[in-house]
């Protein structure tokens, strides 16, 4: 019988956590199938899916290898713990000319033989059955993987596949990921996703002067995020008032800076409504004017609740590759226009001095401003397909 054997790291699985994140992990690979006919089950240091229809095999596995916390996979052949049904599940293996080796791993020592004879042993009877191939035991194309656990079984597996990694999804707390419809912000999101921080996510428009095509592009980022995330509520926030504020009241070069006070400003206040505990960012150091040192302090200062920017020391190409990875990228460079390239300034300050900051900014009735964005909030759930 084939079976999916999932693999999580354990290195963080230390004490009384452990039951904690395994039944997490075990909830959320749960989700992912929804749908599919499948047992699990958790077996020593590893959860094993059997009972599945083999013509979903390739469309299950490519939904485990979205659930963080999962660090690779096998499909693999269960047996009995039995030296000739081992041996004769050895002598099937169909390895076509390739080089390769078999690495045995005896978690169990109920068999009385060592792992290093019957790598041999099982090696002989593999090549005997396959005179094309070569044993290779430094770089073979191929390894075979004999597990012989505790609970008596044998799994036997070719090949392993690379998942997600981190830590499952559900276990660091909540965040708001501020998430424009750029490149970077939804790559900020699924990097702490990653760490299993559960993410929600806002959005700020400048409706009419930005689209609600720019609206629907967001909507779109985040239902591709799903595909990491399950479902992902998106609270959509009007900030036009404030551009036009800032427009008519305040020095232009200084609009970005005013504007992202404001955006922080009105995150923490969503953020602690829902009891979400950081704000997320997609920046990155000296990517544009908005980024520099001196900018990130002017607008960090507004806020109380930590900032996590996981790009900040990433090259764009980096988190380009990564967008496409995830599946992000062609979306996000659909051309609509985000807020911040309304009322755009010819020279954005790259070194806001902070009493400059308060002297524009305390032309405005920010309480006011806050209020009516707070008012203009919509909330959209999405959920993957
Ligand atoms: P991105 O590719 O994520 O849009 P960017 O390189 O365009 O980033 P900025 O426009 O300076 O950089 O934005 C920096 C960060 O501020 C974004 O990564 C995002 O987290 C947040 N942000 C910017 N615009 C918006 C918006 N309209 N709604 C929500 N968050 C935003
Ligand atoms: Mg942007």
């Amino acid at each position: 019988m084939n079976v999916i054997l999932l693999r999580y790291g354990e290195i963080f699985l230390k004490g009384h956590n452990r039951r904690f994140f395994e039944q997490v992990l075990q909830q959320n690979i749960l989700l992912s199938l929804k749908g599919y006919n499948f047992d699990l089950q958790k077996i020593s240091g590893r959860f094993e899916i059997s009972n599945y229809d083999e013509t979903q095999e390739k469309s299950i596995i490519s939904k485990l290898k979205k659930v963080f916390g999962l660090h690779t996979l096998s499909v693999a052949e269960k047996m009995e713990t039995d030296y000739e049904t081992i041996k004769s599940a050895c002598a099937k293996l169909d390895l076509n000319g390739k080089k390769f080796r078999v690495t045995t791993n005896r978690a169990s020592k109920i068999f009385p033989v060592r792992s290093m004879e019957l790598n041999a042993e099982l090696g002989g009877i593999i090549l005997e059955n396959n005179k094309d191939a070569k044993v290779n035991l430094h770089n073979p194309d191929v390894e075979i993987r004999v597990d012989i656990r505790e609970n008596g079984y044998t799994y036997i597996s070719t090949d392993v596949i690379e998942c997600a990694g981190g830590m499952p999804l559900g276990t660091a707390g909540k965040g708001l990921l501020l998430l424009s419809g750029g490149i970077d912000s939804p790559v900020a999101g699924y990097f702490l996703a990653r760490r299993g921080l559960v993410i929600e996510a806002i959005h700020f428009h400048s409706y009419p002067y930005t689209s609600e095509l720019a609206k629907q592009k967001v909507i779109n980022l985040a239902k591709k995020l799903c595909d990491y995330l399950g479902t992902v509520k998106i609270h959509v926030v009007s900030v036009t008032h404030i551009q036009e504020e800032i427009h008519k009241k305040c020095d232009g070069d200084f609009m970005i800076t005013l504007l992202r006070r404001m955006m922080m400003r009105i995150s923490q206040k969503i953020a602690e409504k829902n009891e979400l505990g950081t704000l997320i960012t997609g920046e990155s150091l000296g990517q544009v004017a908005s980024q520099t040192l001196q900018s990130i302090k002017a607008t960090n200062a507004v806020v109380s609740l930590p900032v996590f920017r996981p790009l900040i020391g990433f090259d764009k190409q980096d988190i380009m590759n990564i967008a496409k990875k995830i599946g992000t990228y062609e979306i996000s460079i659909q051309p609509y226009e985000d807020c911040c390239t309304v009322f755009l300034p010819k020279n954005p300050v790259t070194k806001p001095r902070i009493e400059k900051v308060l002297k524009e900014e305390s032309k405005l009735n920010i309480e006011e401003l806050l209020a009516k964005s707070l008012e203009s909030e919509e909330i959209i759930e999405v959920s993957g397909n």
